[in-house]
Formats: C-alpha cells, structure tokens, sequence
C-alpha cells in the first residue's frame, strides 16, 4: 500500500472483493446449541477494515449487533495478561493448541487437566476465573469495561443472550468442575463460569469488532480513542494465540492458507489483525463444522489477499 489515495483504493477494492467472496459461499448452518444463535437471521453479512491510524470502511449489515461469543476470550485475556504477565498466563493456563474441539473435555484430560490454550473454553474460563474483583458482578464489569476500551465505544450485554446461554452452559460448567479438580479454576466456578457466559454475551457490531482488532494491530492504542488500552509489549502474545487458536480446529489451515492472526465466535464474528496496518472483521451467522463463519472467513480471506496481506510473506512476495 502506497500513498494514502493509494491506500484508500486498496482498501475499498479489498472490501469489494471481500463481500464478493462472501456472497459467493454458500452453505453451513447457524450454531443451534444455544437457541437465540439458532433465531438469528443467517444471510446477514458485513465487513469492516479499520487501519492502525484510524481510517473505517464499511461493507455490508454493519449496524446490525452479535453476540461476541468467544472473541471475548481474546480481550480478558489481554486484561488478565496485564494483570499477571506471559509467563504466569503460561504456568496457569498454558499457551499451545489442543487441536481439539473448543469445548473439549478430552484435550483437558490430555493435559494433566489443564487448559493447554487460553482460548479454548477450558483456558477462558480459568482467564476468566483470574479477573481480580470481589464479586461476579465486579469481574463483569471490569471486562465489559475493557471490551468497551477496545471498541472505543458502550458496549453492553444482551439480558436476553445472556438468559439463553445461561440456560444450555452445563457443558461449560462441567470444564470449570474439572478445572477446579485440578487445581486450574483460581476463582469460585459457579462464579466464574456465570461471569464467563455474560462476557460471550456482549453485543457487538462489525464496526466494533473491526475496532478492537485494529487496537491490536496498532500496539493496543485504539485508533478511534487514541487511548492506550492495553500495554504494547503484551500484545504480541495475545496475537500469537489468536494464531495457534483462533479458528478453533481450523487454525493451522487458517495459518496456511491467510497468515494472519485471527479469532472466530459461534455468533458468527470473526476477526483477523495485520501487526502495525490494519485488522479485517467480518460477520455472518452461518458456521463450517468447525465452528467458524462461512461467509466470514471466505470475505477476510479474500480481502487480506487483495491487499497482499500475510505475515509470513516478504511485501516484495
Ligand atoms: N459462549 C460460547 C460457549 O462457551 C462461546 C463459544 C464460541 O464462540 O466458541 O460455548
């Protein structure tokens, strides 16, 4: 990307070939196993580039608001990372991929019961169960308010996600049980896996999600505020996990294929981030049998190739 005429045309053309790309792919279904992600309309779609320096292009159903699910996994562990630094992150909850399902209760037991990746289920709510605060609401709303730095707006929970997700989580509780065996839960996990199903609960638009990502991408100030969300030397670990994980067992396709750091959610959110340019976000409710939005990943794929984007290519490549 040249001039910032230049850069313009690039981006927009990228948008254009991303919401190409989307439309184009067909197929998948709705996550169904937490029944409001099973009621919400399946064709939407939109994309969202937001630069390091700011700039925002739009593409798409970009007012419309999802739930964040598990791309919230990304933000509380950046908090947490803040709070304890890499290497207790590392001894408390690991750093690796499982390559195995998200919500795995094997890839625990594989481990000596520990959670292996931070953002896996297992390894969120242990970040989660690391939140300092007295009490659920407290560690709430520290993450809510972190969320809402990195969006650079008020972002809030939906009661009614919430309820929903509230009512089908036994699986969840069941890993915060068998955390808690371990030694692996450092809160109480009644409380904690409550205050994790609320922070997958935030509504979020395209333009959000986009927003966070760049705040990633440009050293953890958000180009929008132009505050400091999170400290820089922290952020290239958060972004190493989003590429060891972050499209669940589709990850390592995801690193050969596009080369970017990335996170997904069963809401249909999906997030990629170029370190020092730019970060692409997309949504889209319907899901591959991996749990990742079909049109999603399709349009961040085709527009981080417009602009040439791949971490582990040379520019000249
Ligand atoms: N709330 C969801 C769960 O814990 C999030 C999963 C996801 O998006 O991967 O099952």
């Amino acid at each position: 990307m040249g001039s910032s005429t230049g850069m313009k045309a690039d981006i927009e053309s990228a948008l254009k070939a991303g919401m190409e790309a989307g439309r184009a792919a067909h197929g998948g279904k709705n996550a169904d196993y937490i029944p409001y992600l099973a009621s919400v309309d399946p064709e939407l779609f939109s994309l969202a580039i937001i630069t390091a320096d700011g700039q925002v292009y739009t593409e798409g159903d970009c007012d419309y608001a999802f739930a964040i699910e598990s791309i919230s996994k990304v933000f509380t562990l950046a908090m947490v990372m803040e709070h304890i630094g890499p290497d207790a992150v590392r001894d408390k909850i690991g750093d690796s991929p499982t390559g195995l399902p998200f919500n795995s209760i094997i890839a625990l037991e594989l481990n000596n019961d520990k959670p292996l990746s931070p953002l896996v289920n297992a390894g969120a709510i242990a970040t989660v169960s690391l939140v300092p605060g007295e009490s659920a609401d407290e560690c709430f709303e520290a993450i809510l308010q972190c969320q809402r730095e990195f969006a650079g707006r008020d972002l809030a929970m939906s009661a009614e996600i919430n309820a929903s997700e509230q009512s089908t989580n036994a699986h969840n509780r069941a890993i915060a049980w068998l955390l808690e065996s371990a030694g692996a839960c450092y809160s109480d996990p009644v409380r904690t896996v409550d205050v994790y199903t609320r922070q997958c609960s935030t509504l979020i638009n395209c333009k959000d999600l986009a927003t966070m990502g760049a705040t990633l991408a440009a050293g953890g100030i958000n180009p929008l505020t132009k505050r400091q969300v999170m400290d820089a030397r922290y952020v290239h670990y958060i972004l190493a996990e989003m590429m060891m994980e972050g499209l669940y067992t589709a990850s390592g396709d995801w690193a050969y294929e596009v080369g970017l750091p990335a996170k997904s959610g069963v809401g249909g959110g999906i997030l990629a981030v170029m370190p020092g340019q730019l970060a692409i976000a997309a949504f889209s409710p319907r899901l591959d049998e991996a749990g990742n939005s079909i049109r999603g990943q399709a349009a961040v794929k085709a527009a981080a190739a417009s602009l040439g984007l791949n971490l582990f290519k040379a520019p000249c490549q």
